[in-house]
C-alpha cells in the first residue's frame, strides 16, 4: 500500500526526513494542499506563492523521474485538511501520511486535527523534525524554560551541534511506477503572481538553491562579516526564499559552511561563524513561536510594550510603504522590497525602524506589508524582526537606541550607489549629498523627489517619550 508524503514548506527532494521515511515504508505519493483562503488570511504574498507553485512544479519532475508522483488537492481552509487527505487516503488506499512539522499555531492545529483523523480511521500518521537544526523545546534553560537571551541560546546551540551533528539525507531511493498519475500545476491568478524580472531574479528548484548556496561559498562567504551589512555588495547568500519555501535545507547550509572551513563551526574562518550565527536566528525565532504561541498571534512578546500609544498616520504609512519618506535609505530600501520581493537585512532594521520610531507607527503594520511582498515571508523570523526593531521582542533593541537613516546611509552605502540605483531620481547628486533627504532649497526645484516626512531629532524625542512614559506607567 502507498504512504501519502504531504509537502508544504520542504520543496525539495534531498534530505527531506518525511519523504525520506515514507519511501523506506512503502511506495510513496507525494500531495500538495492549495489553500487559497488561508494564504490570504497569512497575506502570503502573490510573489511567495507563485515561487512555491514554481519550485512545486520542479519538484514534480524530480520526483517524476524517481517514480512518485504528484496529486494536488484544492483544500481553501487548512480547517479541510484532515477530511481531503482522509479522502485521497480512501481513494488511493494509502496506508499512511507523513510530513514534516511546521511550528506557527495555525499550522500546529491543522497538523494535529490530521494526525489524530488519522490515527481514528485506522491509519498511520508521522510528523517529522526537518526544519530545523533543533526541534523545538529541546534547547533549554537550566531551569527548563526557552531562552529569552539570543546569546544564550546560540552557546548552547553550538555546544549541541559539536556533540551531535544532524546529518544529510539522501535523496529518497526510485521506486517501481505506480498506475496514479500525477495533477497538473495549478494556475492561479490573482493569488500568485510575478514579473518576468522577479522570476529570473528567484530561479526555482534544488539545483537552482545548490548553486547558489555554492556560489555564495566560494565568493563571499568568507567576506561575510565584513560585508554582510553593506546593501550595495552582494555580500549575502540570498538564500532566504529557498529556505523559507524548504526549497534547501538548513543542514545543507550548515554542512556546506563547515565544509569551508576546515569542518570548523565556531572557530577559524570568521565569516563562516558569522553566518552560522544567522542560521542560528532562524532557529531562535522559530524557538520563541513555539515557546510563546502569543507572539504568534501578533502580540507583543513584552506584554508592557502593548501600552506604547502608536499614531494613527495612513499617509505617512502609505509614504513608508511606497518609499516616499524624503530619507534616500529608506526610500531605496521599500523600493527594493516592491521591486524584487526581498530586502537587505540591515535595510530591513533600518525600516522597520523608521517606522515605528521616528514615525511611531505600529510595528504590526509594517510586519503586515512585509509579508504582504516579501518572498521569503516567514512568520517567525518576521515577527522576531519587527519586535526586535520596535523594542517590544525579546532580546530586542533598547527602545533608546534608535538608528539614525542618514548617518547609517553613510557607513553602509558609503558611495551610494545603493540608493542611486534604487531611486534614480537622485542619481545626480554628488555623494556628498546623497545620503541626505533634499535641502530646503531643493524642494522647490525640478525633483520629484518629497521633502522628509518627519524630522529626525523631534521624531527620535517623541519615541523616546512614548517609551519612557510607558516605563512609568508600569
Ligand atoms: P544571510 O545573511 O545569507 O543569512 C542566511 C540565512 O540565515 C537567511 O537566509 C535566513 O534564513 C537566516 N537569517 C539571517 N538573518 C536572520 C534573522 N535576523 N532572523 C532570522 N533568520 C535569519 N527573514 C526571513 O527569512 N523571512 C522574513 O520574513 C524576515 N523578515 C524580517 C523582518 C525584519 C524587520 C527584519 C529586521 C529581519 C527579517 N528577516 C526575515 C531576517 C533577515 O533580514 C533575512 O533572513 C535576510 O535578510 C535574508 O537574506 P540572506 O538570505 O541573504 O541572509
Amino acid at each position: 500500500r502507498v504512504q501519502l508524503c504531504w509537502l508544504r514548506n520542504d520543496l525539495r527532494s534531498h534530505d527531506n526526513k518525511a519523504l525520506s521515511r515514507a519511501r523506506e515504508q512503502g511506495p510513496v505519493v507525494a500531495v500538495w494542499l492549495v489553500s487559497e483562503q488561508t494564504w490570504r488570511e497569512h497575506l502570503d504574498a502573490p510573489m511567495k506563492i507563485d515561487f512555491w507553485l514554481r519550485n512545486l512544479a520542479s519538484l514534480q519532475q524530480r520526483l517524476q523521474q524517481r517514480g512518485i508522483p504528484l496529486r494536488i488537492l484544492h483544500c481553501p481552509r487548512w480547517q479541510d485538511a484532515a477530511d481531503c487527505l482522509l479522502q485521497l487516503a480512501g481513494e488511493l488506499q494509502a496506508a499512511g501520511l507523513h510530513f514534516n512539522a511546521e511550528y506557527g499555531i495555525h499550522e500546529q492545529q491543522r497538523d494535529d486535527a490530521c494526525l489524530i483523523a488519522f490515527r481514528q480511521a485506522g491509519l498511520q500518521a508521522d510528523s517529522y523534525h526537518d526544519q530545523l537544526l533543533f526541534p523545538p523545546g529541546s534547547l533549554l534553560t537550566r531551569s527548563g524554560s526557552m531562552f529569552k537571551v539570543y546569546s544564550q541560546f546560540r552557546k548552547l546551540a553550538i555546544a549541541t551541534l559539536h556533540q551531535r551533528l544532524p546529518r544529510c539525507l539522501a535523496e529518497p531511493e526510485p521506486q517501481p511506477p505506480l498506475a496514479i498519475s500525477s495533477d497538473a500545476i495549478p494556475q492561479l491568478p490573482g493569488l500568485a503572481d510575478a514579473s518576468a524580472l522577479q522570476r529570473q531574479l528567484w530561479p526555482a528548484g534544488e539545483a537552482a538553491a545548490q548553486q547558489r548556496l555554492q556560489q555564495f561559498c566560494e565568493d563571499s562567504l568568507h567576506a561575510y562579516s565584513e560585508q554582510r551589512d553593506r546593501p550595495d555588495l552582494d555580500g549575502t547568500s540570498r538564500l532566504s526564499p529557498y529556505l523559507a519555501s524548504g526549497v534547501i535545507s538548513v543542514r545543507q547550509c550548515l554542512h556546506a559552511a563547515m565544509r569551508c572551513n576546515q569542518g570548523e563551526l565556531d572557530s577559524g574562518n570568521r565569516g563562516v561563524q558569522t553566518w552560522v550565527n544567522e542560521l542560528l536566528w532562524r532557529e531562535f525565532y522559530k524557538h520563541i513561536l513555539v515557546a510563546y504561541p502569543h507572539v504568534s498571534r501578533h502580540r507583543a512578546f513584552r506584554p508592557e510594550t502593548e501600552a506604547v500609544a502608536w499614531r494613527n498616520d495612513p499617509k505617512a504609512l502609505e509614504a513608508w510603504q511606497q518609499g516616499r519618506t524624503g530619507y534616500p535609505i529608506i526610500d531605496a530600501a521599500m523600493r527594493q522590497l516592491l521591486a524584487t520581493g526581498w530586502m537587505h537585512n540591515r535595510l530591513r532594521m533600518l525600516s522597520a525602524m523608521f517606522l515605528t520610531k521616528n514615525l511611531l507607527i505600529d510595528w504590526r503594520e509594517g510586519e503586515r506589508w512585509f509579508m504582504q511582498h516579501l518572498i521569503d515571508g516567514d512568520l517567525a523570523a518576521n515577527n522576531g524582526g519587527w519586535q526586535w526593531s520596535a523594542s517590544t521582542g525579546t532580546d530586542a533593541a533598547p527602545y533608546f537606541r534608535i538608528f539614525n537613516p542618514v548617518t547609517q546611509a553613510q557607513k553602509f552605502d558609503p558611495n551610494g550607489d545603493f540608493i542611486r540605483h534604487w531611486l534614480p531620481e537622485l542619481a545626480s547628486r554628488p555623494t556628498s549629498l546623497i545620503h541626505q533627504p533634499l535641502p530646503a532649497a531643493d524642494l522647490f526645484g525640478a525633483s520629484d523627489y518629497p521633502p522628509p516626512l518627519v524630522e529626525l531629532s523631534a521624531s527620535r524625542q517623541r519615541a523616546l517619550d512614548a517609551f519612557k512614559n510607558l516605563g512609568e506607567t508600569r
